[in-house]
């Protein structure tokens, strides 16, 4: 069983949403029941309900796919899930099944209501998908046996599971796997509010003393995500350490995260060089995913799976039909002239 988080990693900054080698702790700060489970209002109301409504029929829960930026908790949701069904959970991911008989190997080794936990699902290759369609909707397989006018098919059946997909690009499945999960939840960015709670339940758990002002420095800082709040935590805790007398305040986060260069409204260097390409380059755009990402030399899905949802959520950036504008915000920000819209439209 493997755990591939992300094949295409950005490079190591403290605000990539992607896991990191740093973050291998992180199991310790993954909260187990739904109650824990901070934000995402509406995805764990509906989840209680499908929870609870499968346990009183005594059945497996539906298929269930979870999507969102990377970081915001869906592979941790997902263990909630188990923990609240009382089963087992297996853990793979899309690059990780190569062939259909590794699948098949998985279901088969699957107990009755257990949960396969299916992360990066949009890059499952064809053939491997074909086997999830029946393996989903009959709980069954089909195998061939023989090659040609002799070949034979087979129909294994399998114990009741529940697939949980995660995906960073629903976008990208195939409608036929996507019509097969009764259960569509997408993850959005958190408040800071609950990115301070968050914060502080994890300095809680790191055994590290943190002032509510400096929770919430932290949380303001760390683009939406979980992931990047418990990462700055970890590192603002050795500033408190070395500098002053562990215990995390407002001064102590905010020099600690200017250092590491994650300004006042939680932009890193990559947010900074995209907005300025933009502005110096585009003329304020619009311009295309794949120009912008060669100018500024980063991958076009890692710009626009980690670093686009926060710029456009925190209104820096806008997406039209021809491409990425930079908005009037990102210029102030940037402490650039803005002359209004500078292009005539055509
Ligand atoms: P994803 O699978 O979406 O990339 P993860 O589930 O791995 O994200 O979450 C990353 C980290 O963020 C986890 O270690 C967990 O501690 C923390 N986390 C995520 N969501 C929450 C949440 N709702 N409440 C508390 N901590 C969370």
């Amino acid at each position: 069983m493997s755990i591939n988080f992300s094949a295409e990693q950005p490079e190591e900054v403290l605000t990539a949403a992607a896991f990191q080698p740093e973050d291998g702790s992180e199991a310790s700060l993954r909260p187990k029941r739904l109650e824990d489970y901070t934000g995402q209002t509406k995805a764990k109301e509906n989840l209680a309900v499908f929870i609870e409504a499968a346990k009183l029929r005594n059945e497996p829960l539906d298929h269930v796919l979870l999507h969102g930026p990377p970081g915001l908790g869906k592979t941790t949701l997902a263990g909630v899930i188990a923990n609240e069904m009382g089963v087992n959970m297996r853990i793979t991911s899309g690059p990780a099944i190569e062939k259909p008989g590794d699948l098949v190997a998985l279901l088969t080794n699957l107990q009755e209501n257990d949960i396969l936990f299916l992360d990066e699902i949009h890059r499952l290759n064809r053939s491997v998908e074909e086997i999830l369609y029946p393996a989903m909707e009959d709980y069954a397989i089909d195998i061939i046996l023989g090659k040609g006018p002799s070949a034979n098919s087979i129909r294994l059946d399998l114990p009741h599971f529940t697939l949980i997909g995660a995906t960073t690009r629903s976008g990208q499945l195939s409608a036929p796997l996507r019509d097969r999960f009764g259960v569509v939840l997408r993850l959005e960015l958190y408040s800071t509010e609950d990115l301070r709670c968050i914060v502080e339940r994890s300095a809680g758990i790191l055994g590290v003393e943190i002032e509510p002002d400096g929770a919430t420095e932290i949380a303001s800082r760390s683009r939406g995500t979980p992931r990047i709040a418990n990462r700055m935590l970890r590192r603002v805790r050795d500033f408190a350490q070395v500098r002053g007398e562990g215990v995390i305040t407002k001064p102590i986060a905010d020099e600690a995260l200017s250092r590491l260069e994650v300004d006042k409204e939680g932009l890193d260097n990559v947010d900074r060089r995209m907005l300025r390409s933009i502005i110096e380059l585009y003329n304020g755009g619009p311009v295309g995913l794949e120009a912008l990402a060669a100018t500024i030399n980063e991958e076009a899905v890692t710009l626009e799976d980690v670093y686009e949802p926060f710029l456009l959520q925190q209104g820096f950036l806008t997406r039209t039909l021809r491409g990425r504008c930079v908005t009037q915000k990102a210029y102030e920000h940037l402490g650039i002239e803005y002359l209004g819209q500078q292009k005539l439209e055509i």
